[in-house]
């Protein structure tokens, strides 16, 4: 008989969307004329650039042309998307990332997951709590884990709480930990990290030969000029960093798919025997054996975010984003919400009023506003008390909902 990996039954079911998209359907049936404005998933609503597309439709007739058809890309995706990426997204920044440290993929979401393929099963694992739930939900499939306790907690892992008292950027941990996931700016909490911030963080990894994975999908919508875009902004980082990008929150690909790991090639991890291996070697092997390159298509979808005509109606569609969470934040704080976050990420982090719990706090809104959003303590214990908003969402939609809360909640 055939046995499983019996990891995957410690997983706390898929809760958070499939109870949202329980309620809210339950809501809907017995209200079919509320008119539900949804604010919860962190998905984008603009199209996509021109510019993408119209690279995207020019590729299209490249492969119909047979002196330009592309066959198999590379694993590690093509040379001239990687070249722009280091180019602009790094070496414009002073970061030194060469075009060969990078590896393109189909989304943040499996790199961050795929990562662990080549680390050891005996890390320590550091998370923040709350936190985007694919970086514990992936430890727990690999192994990483014990059960978890009825708050949600795994055995095993180290939970970083974050909250309003640190400015939601957890503190350096006493003790050693070998892996350790930073989400900057932060999904759920909209927090961002200055340059000491991170570099504290290297100076701990350095320090005990730890790695950090650094997940950098919301850098475009930094406005403050002073706050870091990449880790490699950090001195030391080339030494203890892992970077993941993605093109689905900037540019709009969370349909298109395409998204990028840094893996540096001064980066290195112990092997059994007690060397040190190149980190960079074993994530090549890795890709080149069990993945087979993105699209030529969405690849030079992807290289014209990097186009003058790109790089302006990225800034412009994040600008959109962005005007929404400066909406958002202004409305509740005039309806007397405490809110955090929004000003350099498309999330605003709401406390609950009146001491409310976050699925209390879900069902009010959805009750007596019809608007979704998400309720903080689905991902992480810490989040309990707190709510995220999402500024994708059209500007109707956006200006809608805060109507409707300001009426209700009128200070
Ligand atoms: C949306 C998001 C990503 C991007 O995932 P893709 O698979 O590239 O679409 C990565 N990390 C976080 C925290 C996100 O919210």
């Amino acid at each position: 008989m055939a046995t499983i990996n019996d990891n995957y039954l410690k997983l706390k079911a898929g809760y958070l969307f499939p109870e949202i998209a329980r309620r809210v359907n339950e809501f809907a049936k017995s209200n079919p004329d509320a008119s539900i404005i949804r604010l919860g998933i962190g998905d984008v609503t603009e199209p996509l650039p021109e510019a993408c597309r119209t690279a995207m439709i020019q590729a299209v007739e490249d492969m119909g042309d047979r002196s330009l058809f592309k066959g198999y890309g590379p694993e590690q995706g093509y040379e001239w998307l990687r070249e722009a990426i280091a180019k602009n997204d790094f070496q414009a920044r002073g970061c030194e990332i060469d075009a060969s440290e990078i590896f393109i993929s189909d989304g943040s979401k499996c790199d961050c997951g795929n990562i662990l393929d080549i680390f050891g099963n005996n890390n320590t694992i550091a998370v923040t709590d709350p936190v985007y739930p694919v970086y514990v939900d992936t430890n727990v499939m690999a192994g990483h884990t014990g059960d978890a306790n009825e708050r949600g907690e795994y055995g095993g892992l180290v939970y970083l709480p974050i909250n309003a008292a640190n400015d939601f950027t957890a503190q350096i941990p006493t003790h050693k930990v070998d892996l350790i996931y930073l989400c900057f700016p932060n999904n759920p909490t909209g927090a961002v990290a200055t340059k000491e911030h991170l570099q504290a963080w290297v100076s701990y990894a350095k320090a005990h030969g730890s790695i950090i994975f650094f997940d950098a999908a919301y850098e475009a919508f930094i406005t403050d000029p002073s706050l870091p875009h990449s880790i490699y902004e950090i001195e030391g980082a080339r030494d203890c960093a892992i970077e993941f990008r993605s093109f689905s929150k900037n540019a709009g690909f969370t349909g298109t798919r395409c998204a990028l790991t840094v893996v540096p090639k001064t980066l290195t991890g112990k092997a059994a025997d007690g060397s040190d291996i190149e980190l960079w070697k074993l994530w090549n092997r890795r890709q080149s054996t069990k993945f087979n390159g993105v699209s030529y298509i969405v690849q030079r979808g992807a290289e014209a975010v990097y186009s003058p005509a790109g790089k302006a109606q990225i800034q412009e569609l994040v600008g959109f984003y962005m005007k929404n969470a400066q909406i958002i934040r202004d409305r509740l704080s005039a309806a007397g919400l405490q809110v955090y976050g929004g000003v350099n990420a498309p999330y605003v982090w709401v406390q609950t009023p009146d001491g409310l719990s976050s699925w209390d706090f879900f069902d009010k809104l959805l009750h007596n506003c019809n608007v979704v959003g998400t309720p903080g303590s689905g991902f992480g214990a810490a989040g309990e008390g707190y709510f995220r908003i999402s500024a994708f969402n059209s500007r109707a939609n956006v200006e809608a909902a805060m109507d409707r809360i300001s009426e209700k909640f009128k200070a």
